[in-house]
């Protein structure tokens, strides 16, 4: 295959992740230090919550306290979990110092619906009840039941609780998800969130008694293999998913802490980071991650913001042109190494309609759509203000809102030229010396001799002459009916051009050359 071919190739298979910041707010403080050994990763939140969650391995699956010791052997290879919706439970006096010894108990009670209960201690809890009247009533049964040996109590049932099943429906343990429980491989083999694999441990929560929050607790290094061939094919040059894995190391620890609320430090969605768990990880973004494990990219001792796009077009761009955030490490640099790759250029053409309908849908009411014009641009080429004109004013849209205005997948990018058909131009025309010439009417005005201003709306009619030639203002409101954005690059244009780094990885650069091409005065430590 011709190195173009496997280009476009490439280009069709990559799910590119954009990293969108959305206020221009950058963090500034994250430092190498900050950097944990473990994370955990939002997995199913919010409307995504779960309620009902499949756990399966390769080997038996075990609680433990987070991040700690053992709980239970659940002694299954496959469970269930699902929130416990009773009111109440009748619980068992006294607690217990392990699971067994709970379940040892259980067995010379011989109580069928009774399973142990982890909330810091372990207890045996027994049935499900629907008012504390019921819970009383058989609590009193099972006290006359063992002639006054054991002690029974009706419980009101934490909303936080979630029960742990095996395939038969039996509960098999059940806990208060505040307690700081995770589930795992005994053996450490990935678990299968219902059936999709991840290393580490699962932990469940149930946040204001709603549905199961599914949280991956995971090394941050065993993070870094599910996230970097989500971002750049793992089948790319070893260097160029290095420097891919660098930038993902940085952007995971600047962002910790987003989530908080939600019980867990990052999601698994394009809102932080795409992360595809143990079955998206490939071999060269796995050893990639390996390679730079606990390395960062820092600029005066501070973890750099290392924003990335998939191609530049050949030129990056500072910062404060796109969002508002001036960087110092992020500056336009020029990127040769972007050219020759996919959407280094493009053209898209949108009709006057078209570009009403997405101006309307963004809120910008300029009445009927009359130009479109580049009033200011980049030291590096990328557009800063496009001027909308309509037949109620005009708007100016700055920077990247001029993509989100547009769309993103339209609009490749902020690096284009406008290109107007030819309808403006000529809708009016006057009489010089040499002749009758069309006008442009993009910034024109008209007057007459006493200087009133004729509006666009009387001007139909209205003739010039001179002593041997006369023309007619032929059209007083005809906007131009296309617009054609000739573009350069997909993306923001910010730090890493990953097509760029692509290629320069395969003409031999290292990661830190292609880091210190892309992001000015930083260093890798
Ligand atoms: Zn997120």
């Amino acid at each position: 295959m011709s190195k173009k071919l496997i280009r476009a190739a490439l280009a069709a298979a990559m799910a590119l992740t954009m990293l969108i910041l959305p206020s221009g707010e950058v963090s500034y403080a994250a430092t190498r230090q900050s950097a944990p050994e473990y994370i955990n990763v939002g997995l199913r939140f919010g409307s995504s919550a779960a309620h009902s969650v499949n756990l399966s391995s390769q080997d038996e699956l075990e609680a433990s306290e987070t991040g700690g010791k053992s709980l239970a052997d659940l002694g299954e290879e496959q469970v269930v979990l699902t929130k416990d919706t009773a009111p109440y439970h009748i619980e068992l006096d006294g607690s217990f110092d392990t699971f067994s010894d709970a379940i040892s108990e259980l067995r010379d009670m011989d109580i069928e619906e009774g399973y142990a209960y982890y909330d810091g201690s372990w207890k045996i809890y027994i049935g499900s009840y629907s008012s504390s009247d019921d819970a009383d009533t058989y609590a009193q049964e099972l006290y006359e039941q063992f002639g006054g040996k054991y002690s029974f109590e009706a419980v009101e049932a934490q909303g936080r609780n979630i029960n742990v099943s095996a395939g038969s429906g039996d509960i098999i343990m059940s806990y208060d998800t505040g307690k700081g429980v995770q589930l795992e491989s005994a053996s450490g083999y990935p678990v299968s969130v219902d059936g999709k694999k991840y290393r580490g441990s699962i932990i469940c929560k149930r946040l204001t008694s709603g549905d199961i929050t599914v949280i991956n607790r995971v090394r941050l290094e065993e993070y870094l293999y599910g996230v970097v061939p989500k971002e750049m094919s793992g089948s790319w040059p070893v260097e160029a998913l290095k420097a891919q894995a660098i930038a993902a190391r940085n952007y995971t620890v600047i962002s910790l802490g987003k989530h908080s609320s939600q019980g867990f430090d990052i999601c698994n969605t394009t809102d932080c980071q795409v992360y595809g768990g143990y079955d998206s990880e490939a071999k060269n973004s796995n050893a990639a991650v390996d390679a730079t494990a606990g390395r960062f990219m820092t600029y005066d001792g501070s973890l750099v913001q290392a924003f990335y796009h998939s191609n530049s077009g050949g030129m990056t761009e500072n910062s404060e042109n796109v969002w508002s955030a001036k960087l110092p490490y992020l500056r336009g640099v020029s990127d040769e190494f972007s050219l020759g790759a996919p959407n280094d250029s493009w053209s898209v053409a949108l009709s006057s309609d078209q570009l009403q309908t997405l101006l309307a849908g963004s809120n910008v009411d300029i009445g009927d759509l009359k130009g479109v014009n580049v009033t200011q641009k980049s030291d590096n080429g990328r557009v800063i203000e496009l001027e909308v004109v309509g037949s109620q004013g005009s708007k100016t849209i700055q920077k990247e809102s001029i993509r989100k205005v547009i769309g993103y997948n339209t609009l490749k990018s902020t690096y284009f030229d406008l290109q107007t058909s030819a309808g403006a131009q000529q809708g009016v025309k006057v009489i010089s010396a040499s002749g009758i010439k069309s006008l442009d009417t993009s910034q024109a005005k008209v007057m007459s001799y006493a200087g009133d201003k004729i509006s666009w709306g009387t001007i139909s009619g209205t003739f010039v002459q001179n002593s041997t030639k006369k023309a007619q203002f032929t059209i007083s409101q005809e906007a131009a009916q296309q617009y054609v954005f000739n573009g350069r690059g997909w993306g923001h244009g910010l730090g890493m051009s990953q097509w760029g780094a692509k290629n320069m990885a395969d003409s031999g650069y290292s990661y830190i050359d292609i880091l210190k091409h892309y992001y000015t005065g930083v260093e890798i430590e």
